[in-house]
């Protein structure tokens, strides 16, 4: 078993004046229960991520803190969205604790699921995706744009796991490798299974919003999808390469055909030269755009300069040169 872990709670908040109020006492709440069960150290924080409301918002984040020093928060220069804000939270507090668990502020994710997320994680869980057990409360438009956004993104080769959003525990560990990670088109749940570590999931209950308005109307939830797709996956480049390559397969059947239309007489002059020609080129310049899409997708890819590789476990303790020195 290992030691109590400092726990920062993350909150992402836009324009949340409502919901505030009544979820903030809920969080400490959580966070005094675990520290009363003595899985948790008494170090643990809330750290709420203004995300550039417009409302009350940050004064409300301002006075909780004043109030209370287990409440801390930050704000960005801008509304930038949600999976920056999360992020913006996680980077900062990775240096301070053992163990982070990003929430919504609108008091939708079961906020109890806290306790097994920790429980896992002193079980020598790295990190614990928070999981959907049903979707009753969700409408039926909404269930069905949800399931078939996960669907769509798996087959696409995108790795997330089946209704989980942004609930989880990540370790501090699992942080700093993610840190590598530096690019800017940023889809969490799609990125955190990327930096592997022993993994496991916890069910929950989703409710309905306490308060205030969802911010992901289906416009931006299309956009997030599409993020997700084009930010993890060169899936569509290949498409392409596929198609023009059937294509010019096709097209090539059509020369010959063309020819042999020619050659049994049955054709008005020119025709054949320019079947053939409408055939060759239209081929070939999707079969050469598919390929130039590929080297696209690796350049793409190269661009991101994500980690080749990281070590998880030595069967030595690995020192750095200063400590080297000094002994
Ligand atoms: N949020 C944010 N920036 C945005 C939009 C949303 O930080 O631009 C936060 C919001 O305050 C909430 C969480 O992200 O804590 C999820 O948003 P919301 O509840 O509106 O989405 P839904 O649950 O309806 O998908
Ligand atoms: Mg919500």
């Amino acid at each position: 078993m290992k030691n109590k872990p400092v726990l920062y709670i993350i909150i992402p908040c836009y324009n949340e004046e409502k919901v505030l109020p009544i979820t903030a006492p809920l969080f400490k709440q959580e966070i005094m229960k675990l520290i009363n069960r003595n899985i948790i150290s008494v170090k643990s924080k809330i750290m709420f991520v203004n995300d550039g409301s417009k409302d009350q918002t940050w004064n409300i984040l301002c006075e909780l803190a004043k109030k209370d020093d287990c409440f801390l928060g930050i704000s960005q220069s801008r509304n930038r969205g949600h999976q920056n804000a999360v992020l913006a939270g996680l980077m900062e507090s990775k240096d301070q604790c053992d163990i982070t668990i990003s929430i919504d502020c609108d008091g939708q994710d079961d906020i109890n699921a806290m306790d097994s997320m920790v429980e896992e994680y002193l079980k020598g869980n790295e990190i614990v995706y928070g999981v959907r057990s049903r979707r009753d409360t969700d409408t039926f438009f909404k269930r069905f744009t949800a399931e078939s956004f996960y669907k769509l993104l798996n087959w696409m080769g995108v790795e997330v796991i089946y209704n989980h959003a942004d609930y989880r525990l990540i370790s501090s560990r699992v942080l700093q490798e993610f840190a590598n990670y530096k690019e800017v088109n940023i889809f969490l749940r799609g990125m955190v299974p990327l930096v592997g570590f022993k993994s496991t999931i916890v069910y929950y209950e989703r409710h309905e919003r306490i308060a205030g308005e969802s911010h992901y109307p289906l416009s931006k939830m299309l956009s997030l999808a599409f993020d997700g797709i084009t930010s993890l996956s060169i899936k569509p480049i290949r498409m392409i390469t596929g198609v023009g390559f059937v294509i010019a397969v096709l097209s090539f059947i059509g020369v010959l055909w063309s020819f042999v239309e020619y050659f049994i007489g049955e054709t008005v002059n020119g025709w054949a030269s320019m079947t053939s020609l409408i055939c060759f080129i239209g081929g070939v310049q999707l079969l050469c755009l598919g390929i130039l899409g590929e080297y696209i997708g690796k350049i793409y890819l190269e661009v991101k300069a994500r980690p080749r590789y990281i070590i998880s476990d030595r069967t030595y303790t690995k020192t750095t040169i200063c400590e080297e020195e000094n002994k």
